[in-house]
């Protein structure tokens, strides 16, 4: 994900909508040439998770403010998630904490350090993102899996495995992890993929991780066994969730409901239901968060 651009012709296929994977791809690598290091930038290790946005504008043209005057504080290990209608900043919001673009007024900070002031690798070791498209590259399963720790050894290959529920499916195969995926070799479904990048993010054991939650089709069963492993992914880690599930929402520690106005309301679920605003309507048509 954070490698260089030459990068791009190794992608061989995205899920589960291939071509709007590809473009939003190449727009984060797009983006901002220009952020960079400052030249006193300092390295952080392994940040508590504490996350402060503090009256951040942003807006992908100087002229249409996306996001203006959000202030949220995310305590270290707390479960977040983002509802709210398609459009609204949800994506966005969560895409300044990496830095893939640049906020335009006030700050953002992990651990009380501005995120302008930490070299930009350091701070992006820190953070792992699970998207709905995930990237493959050509090459067997211990590489792609290995990409979320290019220094990983076979044990831990196959403890990540195991933790994203991907072990049986690779013990099953003759090269095991040796097999080549992509159109050259196995083509993984699309609940397999989602494993493979859950597998990537315990191997990166990021202290925040960014979901993404698919909005995507996948079998009931399916659907409840990458949960189960995303919910382990998310322990002990500040986890902020870009959700369309009812259960995943109604099971985080708190609720962000952000709108063309902003960050509307925040709470747990039934604090929200109770207050009768704008999560309590959504939460009536259902439909929504489908
Ligand atoms: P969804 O639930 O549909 O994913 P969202 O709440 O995550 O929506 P964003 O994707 O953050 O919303 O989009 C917020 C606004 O910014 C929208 O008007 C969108 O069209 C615009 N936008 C998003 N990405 C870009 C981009 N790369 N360049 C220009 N505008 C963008």
């Amino acid at each position: 994900f954070f490698r260089p651009i030459e990068k791009i012709n190794a992608i061989i296929e995205s899920y589960p909508k291939g071509y709007s994977g590809f473009k939003r791809f190449l727009a984060i690598l797009d983006t901002n040439p220009d952020i960079s290091d400052k030249p006193d930038a300092r390295a952080v290790d392994e940040v508590q998770g504490d996350i402060s946005y503090n009256d951040v504008r942003f807006g992908y043209t100087d002229t249409r403010p996306v996001l203006d005057g959000i202030d949220l504080s995310i305590r270290a290990g707390e479960t977040v998630a983002f509802v709210g209608p398609s459009g609204a900043g949800k994506t966005t919001l969560c895409s300044l904490l990496p830095r893939f673009y640049e906020i335009q007024d006030g700050s953002i900070t992990v651990d009380g350090i501005d995120i302008r002031d930490m070299q930009l690798a350091s701070l992006r070791r820190q953070i792992g993102i699970v998207q709905q498209d995930v990237f493959m590259f050509s090459g067997t399963l211990r590489e792609n899996i290995r990409y979320g720790d290019l220094m990983a050894d076979d044990e831990a290959v196959w403890e990540a495995a195991r933790r994203a529920e991907l072990e049986s499916f690779i013990r099953a195969l003759p090269d095991g992890l040796d097999t080549v995926v992509g159109e050259r070799g196995v083509k993984l479904s699309g609940g397999q993929k989602q494993r493979l990048s859950i597998a990537r993010m315990f191997l990166k054991n990021p202290p925040i991780l960014i979901l993404d939650e698919a909005t995507s089709a996948l079998d009931t069963e399916t659907e409840a066994s990458i949960q189960r492993s995303l919910t382990e992914l998310a322990e002990g880690r500040t986890t902020l969730i870009i959700a369309h599930r009812l259960a995943t929402i109604r099971h985080a520690d708190r609720i962000v409901v952000v709108t063309e106005n902003g960050i509307e309301e925040e709470g747990s679920h039934s604090e929200l239901l109770e207050r009768g605003g704008h999560y309590a309507r959504l939460h009536d048509v259902q439909t929504v968060f489908v």
